[in-house]
Order: C-alpha cells, then sequence, then structure tokens
C-alpha cells in the first residue's frame, strides 16, 4: 500500500477561499473584518509569521494591523494595549504572537483578550468551551487537522485515534476534538512508555512532539491515516516534520506531507476564526450547531 497525500495547501486554499467569499458577504453588509496582530521584541520567525499572517488577510479581503512593540514594553502597557483592541469595534479578532519576551507572562496577556475576540483560542473560557465540547474559538492548528480530516472523508467516530504531545496549543486540544467527534483517544508524551506501542494501535495517528523523524514505519498500523504537525530543521538546513515520511507512507493509508501539509491550514483557520467573529459580531444567523458564543 502506497498513503495517498493529503494536499494541505489544496485543503488550507479551498477554506480560504470560502473566508474570502463570507468576508465579501460581510463588506456588502458594511463589516470589514478586523484582525489585530500584536508582537513583541524581534524574534525572526514570529516577525515572519506575523507578516504571512497579514498577507493571508489582505488576499482574503480581511483587514489587518500589525502592532509591534519593544521587547522592554511593560506587562501593564500590554495588557492595557490590549484592553484597547477589546474595545475597538473594528477589530474581530486579537492576537498576541507567542512566544512573548521572557519576563512577560503570556497567560495573563492571553486572559486579558475578549474571549469573542481570542481568534487563537487560548483564552480559559475558550479552552473550557473545548472541554465541554461547546462552540468555541479552536486553537489553529489542530482545527486545522480536524478540517483536513473531514475533507477527506475519515471515519473519527469510533475510530482509535492517538495523538503525540500534549501541548497546549497542539496536542491537548486535538485530543478533546477528536474525542468530541467520537474517536477513542490516546495521548502521547515524553514520560509514555513504549511510544510503538501506543502509536501501533492507531487509525489515526498525529504527531506534534517536534522531534524530527520519530515516527518510523513500524510504529504505525497498516491502514492509518498519519497526520504530522511536527516541523523540524535539519543542521543541513531541510525541514521534516515528526513521521518518517519516506518509510511510512508505503505503510499508511493517508499522510501529509512536510511542508505543505499541517502548516497551510494553520493561518486558515485563523481567517476562519476572524471572519466568524465578524459574523456574530454583525448579527449574522449562527452556523448549524452553533447554539452558544464562547
Ligand atoms: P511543544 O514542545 O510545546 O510540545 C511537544 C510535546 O511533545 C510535549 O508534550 C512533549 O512531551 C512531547 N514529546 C517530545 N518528545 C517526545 C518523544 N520523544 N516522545 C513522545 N512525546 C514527546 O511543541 P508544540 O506542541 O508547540 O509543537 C509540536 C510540533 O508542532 C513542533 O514541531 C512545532 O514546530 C509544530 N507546530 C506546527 C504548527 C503548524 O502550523 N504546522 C503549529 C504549531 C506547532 P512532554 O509534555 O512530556 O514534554
Amino acid at each position: 500500500m502506497t498513503a495517498a497525500l493529503i494536499d494541505g495547501k489544496a485543503i488550507a486554499a479551498s477554506v480560504r477561499a470560502e473566508t474570502a467569499i463570507r468576508a465579501a458577504r460581510l463588506a456588502a453588509a458594511g463589516t470589514v473584518p478586523g484582525l489585530a496582530v500584536v508582537i513583541v521584541g524581534d524574534d525572526p520567525a514570529s516577525r515572519l509569521y506575523v507578516r504571512s499572517k497579514a498577507q493571508a488577510c489582505e488576499a482574503a479581503g480581511l483587514r489587518s494591523w500589525v502592532h509591534a512593540m519593544p521587547a522592554d514594553t511593560p506587562l501593564e502597557r500590554l495588557v492595557a494595549f490590549v484592553h484597547e483592541l477589546n474595545g475597538d469595534p473594528e477589530v474581530h479578532g486579537i492576537l498576541v504572537q507567542l512566544p512573548l519576551p521572557g519576563r512577560l507572562d503570556a497567560r495573563l496577556v492571553i486572559e486579558a483578550i475578549d474571549p469573542q475576540k481570542d481568534v487563537d483560542g487560548f483564552h480559559y473560557q475558550n479552552v473550557g468551551a473545548l472541554v465541554v465540547g461547546d462552540p468555541a474559538f479552536y486553537p489553529c492548528t489542530p482545527w486545522g487537522v480536524m478540517r483536513m480530516l473531514e475533507h477527506e472523508g475519515v471515519a473519527i467516530d469510533g475510530a482509535h485515534a492517538v495523538v503525540v504531545g500534549r501541548s497546549t496549543i497542539v496536542g491537548k486540544p486535538m485530543a478533546l476534538m477528536l474525542l468530541n467527534a467520537g474517536a477513542t483517544v490516546t495521548i502521547c508524551h515524553s514520560h509514555t512508555r513504549d511510544l510503538s506501542a501506543q502509536t501501533r494501535q492507531a487509525d489515526i495517528l498525529v504527531a506534534a512532539a517536534g522531534r524530527a523523524r520519530i515516527i518510523g514505519a513500524g510504529m504505525v498500523k497498516a491502514g492509518a491515516t498519519v497526520i504530522d504537525v511536527g516541523i523540524n530543521r535539519l543542521p543541513d538546513g531541510k525541514l521534516v516534520g515528526d513521521v518518517d515520511f519516506e518509510a511510512v507512507a508505503p505503510v499508511a493509508a493517508r499522510i501529509t506531507p512536510v511542508p505543505g501539509g499541517v502548516g497551510p491550514m494553520t493561518i486558515a483557520m485563523l481567517l476562519a476564526n476572524t471572519i466568524r467573529s465578524a459574523e456574530r459580531a454583525a448579527g449574522f444567523a449562527l452556523a448549524a450547531g452553533e447554539t452558544r458564543i464562547a
């Protein structure tokens, strides 16, 4: 068996196209959806991410603002600025680019964001809504994975899903989304004994450990769907995932590449969350099943 490739670029493009249609519908009704991105300090990788987010917004008909603040910005100033954005009716989504420079407590800043504008889905209120299974802003990367699984017609209900990684931004919300969709979920981490014994059980395997190629062919069940969230740079500069793609592709039924897999979905889902927020603010009808606002 050779796995079918899950094309994240194509799926993300379809999400962005859908977003652009919704943005145009909002604009026609007098609301231009807007995303404010706050970046503190001058980390080059963060600056690059922020630029791509702003470009993606413009391409889809959203307005975006990038607010760059110096690395020595005091916490009180940053929180006060977030409060200003909370009160700005033109801003529907607020994203504070992480990580923040060392002495700033990211949790205090995230909690300052109005949960209804928390398009990253990191505020406790949105995290809690995800735990309960209520509609909320879901963290963009795992939500992007869910969209990929849906797009590929992967049966989640009743499947055994194994998530490698338990971070707050990927592993844990990923596990919760799969659980809410009816999967039986195993979460693995660096203390897991015999990782292979766990991953071999997976109908759906999500690797989010940030360890280059730790998932080899012997760790994957024949016919599994393998989603590789990991992004790792090798000493020679090559970008690889957590999955040994060449070894695993002949075993799996479907697999995501790195790059070109999960990566493009993250920004696409950020735009989708911002549109959703603008639709709520404009009083548009909620989508089916969306009964409560986070
Ligand atoms: P973190 O470092 O926060 O978390 C990594 C998790 O993997 C931890 O829970 C850790 O366990 C676990 N882990 C590490 N090594 C092993 C191991 N050998 N066996 C089992 N579990 C292990 O990373 P993130 O969750 O933020 O990101 C994970 C990866 O996804 C990274 O490569 C990151 O670059 C990528 N990423 C990609 C995105 C995209 O858009 N495609 C977006 C976000 C992240 P423990 O908790 O015990 O330490």
